[in-house]
């Protein structure tokens, strides 16, 4: 689906009344966070307009290699004619790096939860990655489209997609992977940074996820402690992608990981099989995502976020499956199977 024609025009617009611009994206940035916040702001700079990129987090060490994550900073210093927040759905997911952004001027996300907070709102929750909703407003907008910001648009692309493989994957998505490939970026390096190499500390940390996981009917969960965290020496507050990993378990239909954050938080990944949209719960504990992946942060101690979490998502997977009385119980009679 094309553009809002009106959006675009009132980009354009607050575009070229602007000079020192200010892009900033979410807490613990994700590949879409980083990939959006850079191609944006190295198309807008190789329009001739002084840009600064801002993390509140900085950029985490699997993203520095994408293009302009040098000159990403925490506490960007202003004045700033304009700020954009990209692929964040709630301003207060913008954290420090800016604390004017609960009213940007341009808020450019994909999330179906966005809160439509920017006084310029360009939401497309069909779009896989907001970086497709950038690559589409810099074709509309006519801005240049360098080899460099085509790399950061790409793993923006591959980090929301998993590869292109996610159940919200379109023809149009897999086409704008080819265009940027014929600008220059290297998919297989990409893709690899992306997705396929993690630290030895991250592997580690696995193991402890992995020790601990459990099922009920078709929910599948497991934790990832400060114990543990401190046990690995893993660096981060995140969980070190395990979830996609959780999320390759057969016949299950949502995973939840419970990451533990100190001073009685936990944050809470949710994803589901087509059909069960785990955004809705997500967002009734704080949080948002899409209908098939979805985070919150919650307050409280781990055993009793695990416990409400829990609590909820069973619910949800009960409406999703309310005919599915006894089906644990069906078996296949031995010697019955078929050869395959
Ligand atoms: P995660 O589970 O952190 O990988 O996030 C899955 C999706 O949910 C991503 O699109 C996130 O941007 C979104 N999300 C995660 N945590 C939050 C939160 N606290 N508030 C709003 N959206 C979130
Ligand atoms: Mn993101
Ligand atoms: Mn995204």
């Amino acid at each position: 689906m094309p553009l809002d024609p009106r959006l675009v025009e009132d980009i354009a617009l607050r575009l070229r009344q602007a000079q020192r611009i200010l892009v900033v994206s979410h807490i613990r940035p994700d590949g879409d966070a980083v990939g959006s916040v850079l191609g944006w702001s190295l198309s807008l700079r190789a329009a001739g307009k002084q840009v600064t990129s801002g993390l509140a987090d900085g950029v985490p060490g699997s993203f520095r290699h994408v293009p302009g994550s040098d000159r990403v900073r925490r506490r960007p210093e202003g004045p700033f004619d304009l700020v954009c927040v990209v692929d964040c759905s709630d301003p207060l997911r913008v954290g420090e790096v800016y604390p004017g952004a609960a009213a940007p001027d341009i808020n450019i996300d994909h999330h179906v939860t966005n809160l439509n907070y920017g006084r310029i709102n360009l939401v497309v929750p069909q779009a896989v990655a907001t970086a497709e909703i950038l690559a589409d407003l810099i074709q509309a907008l006519d801005l240049p489209l360098t080899q460099d910001a085509a790399s950061a648009l790409l793993t923006g692309l591959l980090a929301d997609t998993l590869g292109f493989r996610t159940s919200n994957m379109t023809p149009k998505a897999l086409r704008l992977g080819a265009d940027l490939m014929e600008r220059g970026a290297h998919l297989p390096e990409l893709y690899r940074q992306a997705l396929h190499r993690h630290s030895f500390e991250a592997l580690r940390y696995w193991g402890c996820g992995l020790g601990q996981l459990q099922r009920q009917g078709k929910v599948a969960w497991t934790c990832l402690t400060l114990e543990h965290r401190q046990a690995v020496g893993y660096p981060g507050r995140d969980d070190a992608d395990l979830i996609n990993m959780l999320s390759t378990v057969e016949d299950i239909d949502i995973v939840i990981m419970f990451v533990e954050q100190g001073s009685q938080r936990v944050k809470v990944s949710w994803r589901s099989q087509p059909g069960i949209d785990v955004s809705k719960i997500a967002l009734a504990f704080g949080g948002g995502g899409h209908p098939a992946a979805a985070g919150a942060e919650i307050s409280g101690g781990l055993a009793e976020v695990q416990q409400r979490v829990l609590a909820a998502t069973f619910a949800l997977d009960e409406q999703a499956h309310p005919a599915r009385d006894g089906e644990d119980y069906i078996s296949i009679p031995s010697g019955s199977e078929p050869d395959l």
